[in-house]
């Protein structure tokens, strides 16, 4: 068990598209353990592979606190989604300091395997559905901060770059669900 360091958007990585998932072993356990250690470390409710630096697609969740699953998916890939969409904040241990609204679909139903290699399907909606998808484009090599409106995107122009430097936002937010689960 380990916490590792969170990848920020200064780093390519992140924007590089992760490999599937072939070996169901231990170094896929250990992976997954380290992903909620270090998800956990942040006060974070999901995490991608690639956000500690290991370009996998497994992605992590934990929002029992918000009354969702506690859970680790591996390939995951989007098999439905509702037309209609949900407006809530979206924030990103990679992108940290700032939160921003966007816009996701309100439903969604994902495959994916266990980590046995068995195939599942489980559906989310809400904040679920937000982090599912929020995590699956993780590993495709994007991020949030890159999928808003651009009137959003202007304003929040100047802390993205900063991030992107290295340097911290300005006026720090986190978002209201990433709060720590001891508030
Ligand atoms: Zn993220």
């Amino acid at each position: 068990m380990a916490v590792r360091p969170i990848l920020t958007i200064k780093d390519e990585r992140l924007y590089q598209v992760s490999e599937p998932v072939t070996k169901f072993d231990r170094n896929l356990r250990n992976l997954v353990r380290d992903m909620f250690d270090s998800m956990a470390a942040e006060g974070g409710v999901g995490l991608a592979a690639v956000q500690i630096g290991v370009l996998q697609r497994v992605i992590v969740i934990d929002l029992v606190e918000k009354g969702f699953i506690k859970g680790a998916f591996v390939n995951p890939r989007l098999l439905a989604a509702s037309e209609e969409l949900q407006d809530g904040e979206e924030g990103c241990l990679s992108v940290p300091g700032l939160s921003a609204q966007l816009k996701r679909p309100r439903w969604v139903k994902i495959g994916y395997q266990d980590l046995s290699g068995n195939e599942k399907t489980i559906e989310g909606e809400m904040l679920l559905a937000r982090a599912f998808l929020h995590e699956m484009d993780h590993l495709d090599g994007k991020v949030f901060v890159d999928q808003l409106e651009p009137e959003i995107h202007r304003l929040l122009a100047g802390d993205i770059e900063r991030i992107k430097q290295g340097l911290p936002v300005e006026n720090p937010k986190v978002p209201e669900y990433r709060k720590k689960k001891s508030a």
